[in-house]
This record gives structure tokens, sequence and C-alpha cells, in this order.
């Protein structure tokens, strides 16, 4: 489907009518990360709905960090998120940062307290807590709710000041201690933490809550349509209050529900542990639902778009199947991906009859591609096939090698089982067999029909290789909700290491961040762990294709 031919979703529908009745002239959204982690797929859902919505409407996109915690940020985290966006394909407008309007936000929370609408209270958190009430309890105010402007402007000036130590102070907007919404009870806007800040340094020790900030920040940028997940439904009416409150610009939230996946866990929070206690190798791990860690993995960018978009925009929280993703990045990795041959699991095959010393052979880079060109592929009389490939004591409807059955070599013969050649034990350690020479791939006149084809490799032109197979990190689908800690749910076999490989050596020559297609085997990038003795692929996923047919049978 076209994106022409899809409908709206509810943001584009507000966002046209927006423009239509002339509220707005330009959109501007922003995405506004905490830089406290890696960016996940479910970021990557937010990045190309806000960037894309202002790319179709012709606004334009800030990349806000929401580093208004000192204490889990990163300039680490800062640099690996630019990164991820830009490789997603995007361009912000302006890189930004909620630290540089401290002195704003700052100003902003003293307008509050001139206002009578803010106040410095002294109450321990468990105190505030109590005082609060519970959703069918209402709350109660308390003495320090009474102080005057003035005196909550000088206690203020001195918090600021460092007068006060953690947590003696905060100061509250005054709201309605009785809301039926707990998050209008007098929430607090600022806090006292006496901590270094990655961009600020040691200037303040007095820093804004999310709630006050985000939306201010908002306004400050005059961000038109302000997009978050449902969680933020409830914390509406404090973005809406503060913007009347101060007369700002009338930033506007909407909801729309994150993005939940089978086999995989996504918040920060989650995968943080997963690499402290090391159960992946880092964040870039390929088994990791990191944007890093599909790019290591291979995931073309242009399928992760893909996916968030045909996912849609739903106000329901779901569980998308990861079956999606995979389709997508099949899709994709089939019109761009490198056809090679490579062997995982090498048996032996001599060809008796074949005299010549060597023939270079060729072989498509890829049939979907009219532009893909061709490789040269050497031939000799010692090959690699894969041990799975070769039956002593074939099955029924065994269309592979086996004693006296032929089989096409991918571009290249038909070939003939002759001989198994054992050692003292009994092991097969090789096979010997014969070729038609009128067979050759391309210019066949031999006549024979032979229902297998076998990848296969030229034993004295292999080069070695490792390649590193994945499956799931988790057991179960709904990680989330599963039973127990999450971590009791990983899967010990989603890494499988195959060492003794053998490539053509095409490989060699220009693997570096192509995606390729083995044979018979999936789809496979170079990792960086690649040595010049030894090079590593990563599987980015399988050929099979389960989610294709449900979609045919639906
Ligand atoms: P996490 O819980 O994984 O740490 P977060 O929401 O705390 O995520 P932020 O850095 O605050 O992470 O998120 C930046 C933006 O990405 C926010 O607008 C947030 O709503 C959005 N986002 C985060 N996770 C998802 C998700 N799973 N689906 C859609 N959007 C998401
Ligand atoms: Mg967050």
């Amino acid at each position: 489907m076209s994106s022409e031919e899809k409908s709206l979703n509810f943001i584009e529908e507000i966002i046209e009518s927006d423009l239509a009745s002339g509220k707005h002239e330009l959109i501007t959204t922003r995405f506004p990360p905490e830089p406290n982690g890696y960016l996940h797929i479910g970021h990557a859902k937010s990045i190309v709905l806000n960037f894309g919505l202002a790319k179709k409407y012709g606004g334009s996109t800030n990349l806000r960090f929401d580093d208004t915690n000192p204490v889990t940020e990163d300039t680490e985290y800062v640099e690996s998120i630019k990164n991820d966006v830009k490789w997603l394909g995007f361009e912000w407008a302006n890189e930004l940062y909620a630290s540089d309007y401290f002195d704003q936000l700052y100003e902003m929370a003293l307008k509050l307290i001139d206002l009578g609408l803010a106040y410095v209270d002294d109450s321990t958190s468990d105190e505030i807590a109590l005082q609060k009430g519970t959703p069918t309890v209402p709350g109660k105010r308390n003495e320090f709710a009474n102080r005057t402007p003035a005196e909550n402007r000088v206690l203020f000036e001195e918090m600021k000041a460092g007068k006060f130590p953690d947590g003696a102070k905060v100061v509250r907007a005054k709201i309605d201690m009785e809301s039926p919404n707990m998050l209008l009870r007098d929430p607090i806007i600022y806090r006292i933490k006496h901590a270094h800040h990655h961009r600020t340094g040691d200037k303040w020790c007095v820093y804004p809550m999310y709630d006050f900030a985000h939306g201010q920040s908002d306004s400050i940028e005059k961000i038109t349509h302000s997009i978050c997940t449902l969680e933020f439904v409830p914390h509406r009416p404090l973005y809406n209050w503060c913007i009347e409150k101060l007369a700002t610009f009338p930033s506007q939230q909407y909801e729309f529900a994150r993005l939940n996946m089978t086999y995989t866990v996504m918040s920060k929070r989650k995968l943080l542990q997963l690499v402290n206690e090391q159960m992946v190798n880092g964040w870039d791990d390929p088994r990791m639902s990191t944007i890093s860690g599909m790019r290591r993995r291979g995931y073309p960018a242009a399928a992760i778009r893909e996916f968030c978009d045909r996912i849609g925009v739903a106000k329901r929280d779901n569980l998308i199947d990861v079956g999606l993703l995979e389709f997508c990045v099949r899709e994709e990795l089939n019109k761009t991906a490198l056809r090679r041959m490579v062997v995982f699991d090498p048996l032996k095959v001599v060809i008796t009859n074949y005299d010549k010393a060597e023939e270079e052979l060729t072989s498509e880079n890829n049939p979907e591609d009219p532009n893909g060109g061709v490789r040269t592929v050497p031939f000799s009389k010692e090959i690699w096939i894969e041990k799975d490939d070769f039956m002593e004591i074939p099955s029924k409807k065994y269309f592979r090698l086996a004693p006296g059955q032929m089989v096409r070599l991918k571009s290249a013969y038909i070939i003939k089982c002759e001989e198994v050649v054992k050692d003292a034990n009994g092991n097969i350690t090789e096979v010997h067999c014969t070729y038609i020479p009128e067979s050759r791939s391309g210019n066949d006149t031999s006549g024979i029909h032979v229902k297998g084809t076998l990848h296969w490799v030229s034993a004295s032109h292999a080069i070695h290789a490792e390649v590193r197979l994945y499956d799931r990190l988790f057991k179960v689908e709904d990680v989330a909700n599963a039973e127990g800690d999450f971590k009791d749910h990983i899967n010990p076999d989603s890494l499988t290491v195959l060492s003794n490989v053998y490539a053509e050596p095409a490989l060699a020559n220009d693997a570096s961040d192509k995606a390729f297609q083995f044979l018979r085997k999936g789809y496979f990038v170079q990792d960086a762990d690649s040595t010049s003795n030894k090079m590593v692929f990563n599987r980015t996923v399988t050929l099979k294709d389960t989610w294709a047919k449900e979609v045919k049978k639906g």
C-alpha cells in the first residue's frame, strides 16, 4: 500500500485540521529523549512518527535532550542518540537541551511564586506523600502553603544559592489538593540536588521536575504538536495548567500507544540491567532491541522505518509480533543483499574427473536486482559442501547428495556421488564425485535434470570465517507481563557461534557494511569483531518467512 492510499492516522487528522483552520501555519514537532541509555525500537517508532509528520507537512523537528535529571545522564548517551537518529535517516532542525533552559525555567518558577501559584514546602517526601491522600481520599494542604510570595521568593533564591541540603525543601505548584487527578495535588516542580550535571556542571543545585520542564521546553521551542505515549494522558492537565498560568506558547500534547514487541524488553532500565549484568555483550549486542544492536545485526534503516509505518499509530496499548519487523527486514534485504556462498559445517568433496587446475565461473549478485551484476566464483577439484547436504543412506525424497545420486552445484556443474571415504572409525572424511562437463550453468547441454541445488566453496580458495547465529533473547512472548523477574525468561540459546566456516573469496573483497544473503542460510552482515585472520558475520535474519505466509492466509 502506498502512503497516499493509507487513511490518515488520528494525529495526521488533527494536524490537517489545524493547518486548514489556520491555527498553525507550520507544524513543529520534537523528539525528546532522556540521555540515560541507548535508543531502542520503541524510540524508533517515536522518531519515525515525529520526524515523519514534520516531513509530510513541511514542518520541522527538534532533537531535544531532556536532560533535567543530572544523576543518570551522560554524554556517551547523547552521542549514541544523535548517531542513531541520523542513521535512521532523519535530520533535526535544532539540537537542543532542556538544560539550556534552566535559567528560563527558574524564572518561570519564580513567576508562579510571585503569582501566588507556587510555594516552598519544607516537608519530607514521606510527609508530602501522606498529605497527598489517595485516589479516593482527598489530600490536605499543610501550613507551608500559606507562605507569602515574598517569603517563597527568598526561600527559592536561597535554595538556588545552595543554602539547603538535598531534600530539605521543594517548590510545589499550588493547584488542587482535592483533585481526582493525583498529579494535580500540588505537584513538585523543583527539588534540591547537589549533583554535577553533564552540561551545566556545578552551576545548579536546584533542578526542575520532568512535568514542569518538559511542557515549558515545548513552549519555549514553540512546539505545535507534542507527541508522547499514553502514560502521559494524566499529565496533560498539568501540562496545560503551566501553559495557561505562565501564558506561554500553547503547545498541545497528544498521546499514542507505546510500541511493545514480542520476545523483547524495551525499557532502558531493563536494557541497562542486561548490559551491566553481562547477559549481553553491551548496548549494541545484536540480540538487543536497541537501534545500535539492530544496526550491528544488519537491520537496514529502511526496514525499521517501514516497520514503524506499518504498525501505525494506535490509541490503545498492544503487543506487536517481532515477526513483522523480521518480515520488513527480509523484504528490504531481498532487494539489496549480495548473494554469496558460505559453508557452515564443511564436508570435503573431491571431483575425481576434474583435471583442470581451476576455472572461474560467474554467478549473479542478486537475481532480484537487474543492475546487480555478477561476480566470479572459483571452481576447482576439491570443494566444500554442507555435511547435511549429504546422506549415506538417503531417506525418501532426499534430493541432495547421496551415493549414486546427482545434484547441481549452484552456478557450476552437475556432480554425481561415486564413493564415500571413511576413516578407521567409520567416520566419513570425503565424498568422491564425478562431474558432467556439459552441464555447466548457463551453457548446459547435458539434458540432465536434477532436483537438488547445493551451495559450495572451492577448498583452495575458501576464506576462513566465523558466523554468529541469533535467536530471540527471551523465551516468552510477552516478557513485560510474564511471571517473575524478566531475566528469568532469557533464552540460554540465543547465540550460536560457528567458527569453522568457509566462505567464497568474493566476501573478503567487499564485506564491510554490505548486506549479504548466504545462499540457503539467511541474511548476514560483517561484524566489527572481524580481524585480518578471521572474518566474523552476524546472521541478520533467516530466510524463512513465516509472517508472510500468515499474512497471505489471513
Ligand atoms: P524507557 O521507558 O524505555 O526508558 P522513556 O519513555 O523513558 O523510555 P525517553 O528517552 O523519555 O524514554 O523517550 C523519548 C521519547 O520516545 C518519548 O517521547 C517517549 O514517549 C518515546 N518512547 C519511548 N519508548 C517508546 C515506545 N516503546 N514506543 C513509542 N515511543 C516511545
Ligand atoms: Mg523517560
